[in-house]
């Protein structure tokens, strides 16, 4: 067991443990209920944790978060070339091929 991600927003954790989950990734869920209900402030409220039942899971656990998070924050970026609107997901333009501004290929 280790401790994989923790947020004081139980919808966020709940939203990682799907993303784990769906990818056959053994997860538990600690302190679930131990928060008030939704909008309640408690002075002494506890983070959902999610641990990952077997450790060997932990890097694969880990990379899934990141992608899933940094995905859901990320906007749409406008290529350069052609004006086309692009997922975020994609490092190049779907319709020109051209990179995208400021993507790791360009070094910056
Ligand atoms: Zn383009």
């Amino acid at each position: 067991m280790r401790l994989l991600y923790s947020n004081e927003n139980r919808l966020i954790v709940a939203n990682v443990r799907n993303v784990v989950e769906a990818a056959g990734i053994e997860v538990v869920l600690n302190n679930e209920f131990a928060a008030g209900g939704a909008g309640e402030l408690s002075p002494f409220e506890v983070w959902p944790e999610l641990w990952v039942v077997n450790d060997a899971d932990y890097e694969r656990a880990t990379r899934l978060i990141e992608n899933s998070l940094s995905a859901r924050n990320a906007v749409p970026w406008r290529c350069i070339n052609c004006g086309e609107d692009n997922d975020p997901a994609f490092e190049t333009c779907w319709k020109c091929g051209h990179d995208q501004p400021g993507s790791r290929k360009e070094g910056i």
